[in-house]
């Protein structure tokens, strides 16, 4: 019988987490991986309505921009598109708008929403520089998307290694080694060398050179999630693993048929 698989966190910020998965394997990691970077839906301007631009930004370039900006991500009011009626009601699609006059910069916080849990994650985000007489009009519809079909949809990065294991040993110059640890993961404990924070160790080798048999554990894995801001990195997780639940649901029903 295999032991239980076991998620801790280590760091937790709202964008970005740091979690270790005890008693797993590459290919446990690997899924979740994949599914936080293709499939985790997220918000992000899909269909524009362009009334007026008289900007120097072309009508493509500016729907290019546009669709890049990360917005908020509510995944308890939306409903994928497809499982709706394609982006066209309020269930599976948000409104945003611009409408400026120059001179002046437009930023993401010129971007009016209709909905407040869905406008851009930071404000700060240029858009375009109209000169005095220049206009942008436009209307915009955000729906939600998966990273796998469009960059824009994608919730944040992911990314894992194995957990860096070492025994307990007694060495020469022990206290030194520990002192020259680029990541301070290694400390002097009841007269050994040992690896107090191995989520911090990067394999540099750098002890493994004065004699320590460093390895890795691939039954144990660091993980890494940071998000753009649409979702936390805790939430964009939680959904890849709701999202693998599914998956494996799915299948199982297929296998008793
Ligand atoms: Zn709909």
């Amino acid at each position: 019988m295999s032991k239980k698989l076991k998620l801790e966190i280590l760091k937790q910020e709202n964008n970005y987490m740091k979690f270790l998965l005890t008693n797993t394997e590459p290919a446990m990691a690997n899924a979740l991986r994949r599914t936080i970077l293709g499939e985790v839906p997220v918000m992000a301007i899909e269909d524009l309505v362009i009334y007026e631009n008289t900007s120097p930004v072309f009508d493509e370039y500016l729907a290019h921009r546009l669709g890049l900006i990360p917005l908020t991500t509510d995944l308890k009011t939306y409903k994928d598109p497809a499982s709706c009626c394609g982006g066209n009601c309020s269930s599976c699609s948000a409104t945003l708008s611009i409408d400026e006059s120059g001179p002046k910069m437009i930023y993401s916080s010129s971007i009016k929403t209709t909905d407040a849990k869905i406008k851009p994650v930071s404000g700060k985000i240029v858009i375009v520089e109209l000169m005095a007489g220049q206009r942008l009009r436009v209307e915009a519809k955000a729906i939600l998307g998966k990273g796998e079909d469009h960059a824009k949809w994608q919730a944040g990065n992911a990314a894992y290694k194995f957990l860096p294991t070492l025994k307990p040993i007694k060495l020469e110059n022990q206290e030194q080694i520990a002192k020259d640890c680029p990541k301070k993961a290694l400390e002097v404990k009841k007269g050994k060398l040992t690896l107090e924070r191995p989520w911090d160790c990067s394999m540099c080798m750098k002890c493994k050179d004065k004699g320590a048999e460093i390895t890795q554990d691939e039954t144990s894995v660091v993980f890494r999630v940071e998000t753009n801001g649409g979702l936390s990195a805790f939430d964009a997780t939680k959904k890849a693993i709701d999202l693998l639940k599914e998956k494996n649901k799915l299948l199982s029903e297929e296998i008793k048929k």
